[in-house]
């Protein structure tokens, strides 16, 4: 950060809290207790994580990398990181960005093929370029010129159950399904999770986060969208789409279906309702609401006109008031408050979720 006229770079750092503070004290109301956490439904290990950092010092963004990269390590868990399921080719591509509300910095890879941990790479592109994105074979070679290694991040249940997509996509192509494919748990346990035919399967980590100093940070994280198009890149790691923040306000980020929400500019929208004066809960269901007036093509409605997929948005001011709404009923979000422990709570919705035949 160049400093402005006038102010060294220390002084432009410690102005910013307190300007923070003010806008804060604008917003009114007592405070909750913080730092707090605020994370998709597959966080709850990761706001503790978060929580317990920036308890002991950490700013957020840096809290919310170390919360998430538990995660993107996990190979349980398919929709980030190591582990993540593949795009149609079978190749992984991650992305994710991270934002300092502080000093409104951000930084973000894409496409970002063999390293685990693409938020972490995120945070060098913020902390050590002057650029905001990089992408593809650019955002690897920086991460291996930072000592990020190499390796594959296919695990053999991902390539499993891409198989099994690749085979069962398309009934006159050359790919032919194995009748016994059924059986392999992993291929159960894809199909018991995510095989509802009226959602297309999709998942992410974002975490927003707010210490007890005035500082605000977050950070979105991503396999993308299951067996994507090679090189789509969805709203995880744009900034404003899949995450925004501002010490003046709060953070907010989303998952689910990045294209609906990158024509809302989702995050960034969520952080200016709640600059107006509403809570985070009403910010992200105003935002959503401007996400079903935007959905006007016939290919992602449905019978009844409303978004075919969904669309999470999550939130927290300064004060440290939390929420969370998605466009369809059943969703739930992580919270972890300082002196609390972790807890998975329901999100507000636009539209009940139709019963799934059995
Ligand atoms: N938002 C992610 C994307 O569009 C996917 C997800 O969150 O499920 O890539």
């Amino acid at each position: 950060m160049r400093p402005a006229k006038g102010l060294n770079r220390r002084e432009v750092l410690a102005a910013v809290p307190a300007v923070a503070a003010a806008q804060a004290i604008k917003l009114g109301g007592p405070s909750q207790p913080l730092p707090v956490a605020v994370a998709s439904s597959n966080g709850l290990r990761a706001v503790a994580e978060a929580v317990k950092r920036m308890e002991q010092g950490l700013p957020p963004v840096d809290a919310a990398v170390a919360g998430v990269s538990l995660l993107e390590a996990d190979p349980d868990d398919v929709t980030v990181g190591y582990g993540g399921l593949p795009n149609e080719e079978g190749v992984v591509q991650l992305d994710a960005a991270v934002m300092d509300g502080t000093t409104m910095r951000a930084g973000a890879v894409a496409a970002l093929e063999g390293i685990k941990h693409p938020s972490q790479v995120a945070l060098a592109v913020m902390r050590r370029t002057t650029r905001v994105l990089l992408v593809g074979e650019g955002a690897k070679k920086f991460a291996r010129a930072h000592g990020f290694t190499e390796e594959n991040l296919l695990t053999e249940r991902a390539r499993k159950i891409w198989l099994y997509w690749k085979e069962n996509a398309a009934p006159s192509d050359d790919w032919l399904p194995d009748p016994k494919e059924l059986e392999d748990p992993d291929i159960r346990w894809f199909v018991e999770r995510f095989g509802d035919a009226y959602f297309r399967p999709q998942g992410t980590i974002h975490l927003s986060a707010v210490d007890g100093q005035g500082r605000v940070g977050c950070c979105t994280t991503t396999s993308g969208l299951f067996f994507k198009l090679p090189g789509r890149v969805g709203d995880s790691p744009l900034i404003g789409c899949g995450l925004y923040c501002d010490a003046e306000v709060g953070s907010a980020g989303a998952t689910g279906h990045g294209e609906s929400n990158i024509i809302v500019v989702g995050a960034h929208t969520v952080v200016e309702f709640m600059r107006q004066g509403k809570s985070p809960e009403e910010a992200c269901l105003s935002t959503l609401q401007r996400v079903v007036r935007n959905t006007r093509e016939v290919y992602l409605k449905d019978a009844q006109g409303r978004p075919k997929n969904n669309l999470t948005l999550y939130a927290v001011n300064v004060r440290g008031e939390v929420g969370a709404a998605s466009l369809w009923s059943g969703s739930q979000f992580a919270v972890c408050r300082t002196g609390q422990a972790p807890e998975l709570r329901a999100c507000a919705y636009l539209f009940q979720r139709p019963q799934r035949t059995p």
